[in-house]
């Protein structure tokens, strides 16, 4: 499961603009994930260059 810490993300938009289909910033200016049951390769991309570590892969 994916997840990310709502409150470290700074939603600097890297996650969403590396891999639109399994991230989006929501209104609060924070990433979500979308369909987080089909996650593409990129996933892992997004994961190594948050840059405050909030996206978990458990
Ligand atoms: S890359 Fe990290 S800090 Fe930036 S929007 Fe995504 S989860 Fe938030």
């Amino acid at each position: 499961m994916l997840t990310i810490d709502q409150v470290n993300c700074i939603g600097c938009g890297l996650c969403a603009s590396l891999c639109p289909d399994n991230f989006k910033i929501n209104d609060d200016f924070k990433a979500e994930v979308v369909d987080g049951d089909q996650l593409k390769s990129c996933v892992q991309e997004a994961i190594d260059n948050c840059p405050v570590q909030a996206i978990k892969k458990a």
